[in-house]
């Protein structure tokens, strides 16, 4: 099968007044269609740029992207960007806020309503639509990001630790529901985390990133063994652990 993402050999450097800081040197993999990948790395080893550039907010220093074969640069609105802050809106209602990246690329159709709709009636949300942000739950409004992010039918799904500014246990059940909406929804996702846990439970990949400036490290494969692959069953089966303990050691260095 065709890649739907392709890097090669992305390298990116910024450059300040105090000088010039490689982040990124010789980043290439490839992601299939429909495939969930996570990017776990130490703090600072430069998760975040990698997913900037793919999100084409930067130009790499040296390499090529390509999505469906053709230069992302040609096809950045195929993507769809979900941060750790869900930027919703207050003095918007729910709904519009949903509609929001439609309005602002033009694209509020009779038909982009009524998928908005559509969602929001699927992700359990129909009741809030006219609700304030401020009137839902921290996971309820993880949905409306996720819906918002959908609703222009991206065909890849960055994800920049979205569940980092929800607390433990917030962050348990919003993942594990997050993901099983991005599963459903067949789209090829990129997740960056620093949640090891998260990671094992969400992907079908791990690429392991090493220090600034990062490089790959390392690549695994997740399958888990389970009549229900659903995020909570992994972290409950015992390959978990086994996966958890393999990133944990490349992260430090295979001691
Ligand atoms: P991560 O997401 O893995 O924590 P980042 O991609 O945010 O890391 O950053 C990688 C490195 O690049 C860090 O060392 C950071 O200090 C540096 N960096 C990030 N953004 C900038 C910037 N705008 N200007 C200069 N250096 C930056």
């Amino acid at each position: 099968m065709n890649p739907l993402l392709e890097l090669n050999q992305i390298s990116y450097s910024y450059h300040t007044p105090d000088g010039e800081t490689k982040a990124l040197s010789d980043i290439s993999f490839a992601l299939a269609p429909g495939e969930f990948t996570a990017v776990v790395g130490p703090s600072g080893c430069g998760k975040s740029t990698l997913l900037s550039l793919i999100a084409g907010l930067m130009k790499p220093e040296s390499g090529s992207m390509t999505l469906n074969g053709k230069p992302l640069t040609d096809n950045s609105d195929k993507i769809g960007y979900m941060l750790q802050h869900d930027h919703l809106f207050e003095w918007r209602t729910v709904y519009r806020n949903i509609l929001l990246g439609a309005e602002i690329s033009g694209k509020v159709t009779p038909e982009i309503r009524a998928r908005a709709e559509a969602l929001l009636k699927q992700y359990g949300l129909k009741q809030f639509a006219h609700s304030k942000p401020s009137e839902l739950s921290g996971g309820m409004r993880q949905r409306a990001a996720l819906i918002r992010t959908l609703l222009l039918e991206p065909e890849l799904l960055l994800l920049d630790e979205p569940f980092s500014a929800l607390d433990y246990q917030t962050r348990l059940t919003v993942s594990d529901d997050i993901g099983q909406i991005i599963r459903q929804s067949g789209k090829t996702a990129l997740l960056v985390t620093h949640d090891l846990s998260e990671a094992v439970s969400l992907s079908d990949r791990i690429i392991v990133l090493s220090r600034r400036p990062a490089s790959i490290s390392a690549v695994l494969t997740v399958t888990f063994s389970l009549e229900k692959d659903t995020p909570l069953n992994r972290r409950n089966a015992p390959e978990f652990k086994t996966y958890f303990n393999q990133i944990w050691k490349e992260l430090n260095g295979n001691e």
